[in-house]
């Protein structure tokens, strides 16, 4: 690990101030302590965000939609009952994610930003495409968890289980830098590697999470999120789907599916939305949308079974909001 220097600021601004020529963001280290000890980042100071005010908890103005702040721990969006009544899917996909421990240090925004766990990766001996080598050597390697879809020169898959959950609910962040402030979905936050982007996301430098946000229409949506895990805890999915629609007189309205573990970035596929437009989520239904969903699949050597689980998880999630 690489000499650098700590700083905790009390204010937003501060910490702004201090985040420029390498500085890296700390919220709960759960994954930037680690990337540092395997010398896969080096950053000159850890801004430590978790003495700033404002950034922690969650609220929902009447009407107004759900607000996160990006320090929030994940253990507080997983237990609180009010929420889990107004989100469910969030409890669902927090349920399984990482362990208890890593749940209480390990924040909304660090969950966003978490790098992929790509074996060669996070090796540090290991040149690879993404780290500014040649070639991946995954795409001729062991990629039984790679991805199977939407993947060009690197094909680690989009690792959060957070992420397609929020996806689920129409989730847009708010940002800001010494530079200003702007918002985006949450989606256009991930980035698939390719030509001179050899990186995860969107965000700039210097840039901070300051909050999710989710509109109140959105929650009007029932849904559920499966994971499918190689053991029980401390796994990564190897598939996993948020469903979430609105169901009126036994059809489905406004529906999202988001794929978590077969491809660079959140799967979504707008066509096998719209296609379930005024369905009854019938069989016939459910495995058009997932035909509609793996279209363009291409697995690799090692993980071909991901087709095969997609397609029935993509089916039991659907029949599941109907059920
Ligand atoms: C063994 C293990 C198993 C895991 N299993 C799962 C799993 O099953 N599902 C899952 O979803 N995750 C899993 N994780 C990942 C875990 O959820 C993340 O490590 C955690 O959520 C990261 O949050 P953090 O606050 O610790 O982030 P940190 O490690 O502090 O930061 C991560 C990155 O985000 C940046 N960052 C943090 N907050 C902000 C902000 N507000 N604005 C801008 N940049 C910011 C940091 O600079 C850093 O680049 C696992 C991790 C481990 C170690
Ligand atoms: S999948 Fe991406 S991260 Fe893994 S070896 Fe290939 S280029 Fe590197």
């Amino acid at each position: 690990m690489n000499a650098f220097s700590y700083a905790r600021p009390r204010t937003l601004a501060d910490a702004l101030r201090l985040l420029r020529n390498g500085a890296a963001a700390l919220a709960g280290g759960t994954d930037l302590v680690g990337l540092m000890k395997d010398g896969l980042t080096r950053p000159t100071t850890l801004v430590d965000l978790t003495g700033i005010d404002g950034l922690r908890g969650w609220s929902h103005p009447k009407g107004r939609g759900i607000r996160i702040g990006a320090l929030t721990p994940l253990v507080e969006l997983e237990t609180d009952q009010s929420l889990a009544k107004t989100m469910p899917i969030l409890r669902e996909a927090l349920r399984d994610a990482a362990t208890v421990q890593l749940r209480t240090m390990g924040t909304v925004g660090g969950n966003l930003l978490q790098r992929n766990r790509c074996w060669y990766f996070r090796d540090e001996g290991t040149p690879c495409w993404l780290k500014g080598g040649t070639r991946c050597f995954a795409v001729d390697g062991e990629n039984r968890y790679h991805a199977i879809i939407g993947a060009q020169e690197c094909v680690m898959v989009s690792p959060s289980d957070l992420v397609p959950a929020l996806i689920a609910y129409d989730a847009e962040i708010a940002l800001t830098s010494s530079r200003g402030q702007r918002s985006m979905k949450l989606i256009d936050l991930f980035v698939a590697p390719r030509g001179r982007e050899r990186r995860e996301h969107s965000l700039r430098p210097g840039e901070l999470i300051t909050e999710v946000r989710v509109p109140e229409a959105a929650l009007a949506r029932r849904g559920t999120y499966v994971k499918a895990m190689d053991r029980k805890a401390w796994s990564f999915a190897l598939v996993s789907i948020a469903a979430a629609a609105k169901i009126e007189r036994g059809v489905a309205r406004d529906v999202r599916l988001v794929m978590g573990g077969i491809a660079p970035v959140p799967w979504r596929v707008i066509a096998a939305e719209k296609g379930l437009e005024g369905s009854p989520l019938d069989e016939a239904a459910c495995a058009d949308a997932a035909d509609r969903m793996l279209t363009g699949a291409t697995p690799l050597r090692d993980n071909g079974y991901k087709v095969t689980l997609a397609r029935e998880l993509v089916r039991r999630a659907l029949r599941s909001l109907v059920a």
